[in-house]
């Protein structure tokens, strides 16, 4: 059985403690590797391997690092093949889906912000005839990175590529579900010559691994994506310890479709925002809300095309639906099932766990679920379910449907179909979301600030933004 190692000072080591913790392969519900279940004392270990690597990384002419992580985005394209399967190994997710998206995209983070930096600019200010001003951006120091497991390499390369470009030296912790990608990542890191000590890959848990990167007293950032809770457990513990703080958490996207939108478009595209990833994505539609008028011609639609997702093997080229990241996962969303039934929702599709044949058997696959008659105060509407179910609702006015849209703690994304452009504009300004789509989803452009409201998250990151949070700004003002 393969057992992954903790990335510490360029070394491939185990955990100080000598124990491992089992990870599964969700499809087949068996473990198939082991990971270190590190503790504070391998978190010492790299902090101390990254502060030594602080000075000459941080001093680093720009384009030495730049071609270091470019080197490291080749790494990723050469070993396409092997990343897309382990991250559907550790993750469930279809084998597809991670060669269009997770694999292509962790790329693309190294490509963008290895050439970002070399455009990464400071202002100057004049006042009047008195003074000048110049700002200067240095790199933070020793930075925490902690991701989750929906979108695996994605989401580390996501916190680890903007980091390393601004020249801050890393402690970085993927998530113990999914921790495969990270360890291949550690060997391609190896063999494009980054400097010892300049990442440090530690898995295990993250109430033991983690809660050790968050209150080390010299790492001076935290990047963080996951959910509401461990990102008030984090902030929590960093804020009064005056750690700059970057939290990206938990979503309850609404989906509205207006009755003037490209019908076809709608509808194809809210299957691919409600069931994508089986519904594991930060970012997917959950809540879908339908002007009364194309409501129930929506809802035969969107029933209909559901029934036909395949849900099966995620090595299968036919499968659009894999398997949950976890057992717990599974009972997870299938008790939020029950409880919408219990608040009177009407399961119109789906609702249980599905048996794939073959060596799936074991697997926690459950099918895409849609659940109809709800209102928009019960739990299932409100609380972040996170896999592959949707309740449909319908709405009378533009009012309305922005109460409606507005009415949950979340603040991540939201998507608007309808094809009058004022109307789109209108209702985007009202939507209290980090990140709205009109006509479309899950496009993204790196150079935009990406982050979301209210329990969503705290600060920006993608583009600009990323490399400012990882750098410190100071001012220095001169008499003229
Ligand atoms: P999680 O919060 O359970 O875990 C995320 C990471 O934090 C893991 O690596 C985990 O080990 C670690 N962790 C857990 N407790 C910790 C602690 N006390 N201290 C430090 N680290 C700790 O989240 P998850 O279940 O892995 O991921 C799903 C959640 O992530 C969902 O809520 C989803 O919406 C959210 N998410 C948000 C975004 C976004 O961009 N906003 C993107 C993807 C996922």
């Amino acid at each position: 059985m393969v057992r992954i190692l903790n990335y510490i000072n360029g070394e491939l080591i185990p955990a100080v403690s000598g124990e491992w913790l089992d990870n599964y392969n969700p499809a087949e519900g068996r473990v198939y590797s082991q990971i270190p279940d590190s503790n504070e004392k391998d978190i010492e270990e790299a902090v101390t391997s990254a502060k030594k690597a602080f000075p000459s990384w941080s001093t680093m002419p720009m384009s030495e690092r730049s071609d270091i992580l470019l080197k490291i985005a080749e790494g990723i394209d050469r070993e396409f093949e092997a990343l897309a399967k382990a991250e559907s190994d550790d993750n469930g997710k279809p084998l597809k889906l991670a060669k269009t998206i997770d694999i292509p995209r962790a790329s693309a983070n190294m490509r963008f912000f290895a050439t970002a930096i070399l455009h990464f600019e400071s202002q100057a200010h004049q006042t009047d005839q008195l003074a000048v001003n110049y700002t200067t951006r240095t790199p933070l120091g020793v930075v925490g990175c902690i991701s989750p497991w929906n979108l695996p390499l994605y989401l580390f390369t996501w916190k680890i590529a903007p980091a390393l470009a601004a020249g801050c030296t890393v402690v970085a912790k993927p998530s113990e579900l999914t921790p495969m990608t990270a360890y291949l990542f550690s060997k391609i890191c190896k063999e494009a010559g980054l400097p010892a000590g300049v990442l440090n890959i530690v898995h295990g848990l993250g109430s033991k691994a983690g809660q050790a990167i968050i209150e080390h007293p010299e790492i001076v950032g935290i990047s963080f994506t996951g959910g509401t809770t461990t990102g008030k457990r984090i902030a929590a513990t960093a804020a009064p310890m005056f750690k700059k703080l970057s939290l990206e958490l938990g979503g309850k996207n609404p989906n509205i479709i207006f009755a003037d939108c490209d019908f076809e478009q709608a509808v194809s595209t809210s299957i691919y925002s409600s069931f994508s990833n089986q519904g594991e994505i930060c970012l997917c539609g959950s809540r879908i809300l339908v002007e009364r008028s194309v409501y129930d011609r929506f809802v035969e639609e969107f029933i209909k095309r559901t029934k036909k997702l395949s849900v099966g093997d995620p090595a299968d080229e036919e499968t659009r639906v894999g398997a949950l990241v976890s057992e717990e996962h599974m009972n997870k969303v299938l008790s939020y099932i029950e409880l919408a039934k219990a608040e009177g929702g009407k399961v119109m599709s789906g609702g249980e766990r599905v048996v794939v044949r073959g060596r799936c058997e074991m697997g926690y696959f459950v099918a895409p679920t849609i659940i109809l008659g709800l209102n928009q105060q019960c739990r299932t509407n409100q609380e972040e379910i996170f896999g592959p179910v949707v309740t449909i609702m319908p709405f009378d006015t533009e009012e309305e449907v922005i109460e409606f849209a507005n009415s949950t703690a979340f603040g991540l994304s939201a998507t608007i179909w309808t094809e009058n452009l004022k109307k789109a504009h209108r209702v985007s300004h009202q939507l209290k979301s980090g990140i709205i789509w009109v006509n479309c989803w899950l496009l993204r452009d790196l150079r935009t600030p990406f982050g979301g409201m209210k329990q969503s998250g705290v600060g920006r990151e993608g583009g600009w933004e990323a490399l400012r949070f990882f750098t410190e700004q100071k001012n220095i003002c001169i008499k003229l």
